[in-house]
């Protein structure tokens, strides 16, 4: 795994022309010609409806972008076996179709359709036992944060990945997203951010090891913009970012892109 990231969330927007679109702008970006080498150390990741996830597939593969750019899906059945559950996808069958990550335990799936933290560790172990890379991710909203339990909510979450068979070989990434930034318009200050990661950075550092959780990317996500995107990458505990709204449209998620890219040049 790169050590940074940047992963798109589309959520439930799109549709296959603009999908089409947005790739075909992609593979034509400076990133890939002329600043040849600047994605060295630098993941980008898709994650899609799920229903597009084989068209998608298709055109990465034509467009000869599959070195450069991993498709995720955004959700993923928290059960293994095939069997009487309709309506839902299995990792197994996410993967058969090209996916290679999948978002586990959004906040809106957390909060609009009820997943607890015991349905996310199922998922995130489903996804691991087929070699989809999980983004799992961890938030508190205002009024946690307000009354002092923001660490108290995110070491739950974080800990109940810790069952099953654990955290795995450690191919996963974190994303801190605060609910009270996630598509607001209000993002964590640059401080926050890296206060907080630092604080979950320490914790897989315990629970995985120093040399195994160092290759865990932990990403920032909430109201990640072109305009803020450099300051909040330049704090060094945040190794990237997921992006809802700014990734619908290929030029200001390329421009999130340039300014990891940009921030991270020091970085050995
Ligand atoms: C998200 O969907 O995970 C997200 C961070 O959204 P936005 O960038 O729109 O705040």
């Amino acid at each position: 795994m790169k050590p940074f990231l940047v992963a798109a969330n589309w959520k439930m927007h799109g549709r296959k022309d603009m999908l089409k679109t947005w790739l075909e702008a992609f593979s034509q970006a400076d990133i890939f010609h002329q600043q040849r080498g600047s994605l060295d150390k630098v993941g980008l990741i898709l994650c899609l409806p799920a229903v597009y996830i084989e068209y998608a597939r298709s055109l990465i593969d034509s467009l000869n972008l599959t070195a450069n750019l991993r498709l995720g899906v955004q959700d993923v059945s928290k059960f293994g076996e095939d069997g009487a559950y309709t309506g839902e996808f299995s990792a197994a069958m996410l993967k058969d179709i090209g996916c290679e990550s999948v978002i586990i335990g959004h906040s809106e799936r957390r909060q609009l359709m009820g997943e607890t933290d015991e349905v996310c560790a199922d998922k995130f172990q489903q996804a691991l036992a087929v070699g989809l890379s999980p983004i799992y991710c961890v938030g508190e909203t205002l009024e946690e944060r307000e009354s002092g339990n923001d660490w108290a909510v995110i070491s739950r979450q974080l800990s109940a990945i810790e069952g099953g068979t654990g955290f795995g070989d450690g191919l996963f990434s974190i994303a801190y997203e605060p609910v009270w930034a996630i598509g607001t318009g209000r993002n964590a200050t640059p401080k926050q951010a890296q206060a907080m990661h630092v604080r979950i950075r320490a914790f897989l550092a315990e629970k995985l090891g120093q040399e195994k959780s160092s290759r865990v990317p932990i990403l920032y996500g909430g109201s990640v913009k072109p305009d803020n995107a450099e300051q909040l990458f330049a704090e060094n505990a945040v190794k990237g970012g997921l992006i809802g709204g700014a990734s619908l449209k290929v030029a200001p998620f390329l421009d999130i892109v340039s300014a990891l890219v940009k921030a991270k040049s020091e970085v050995a």
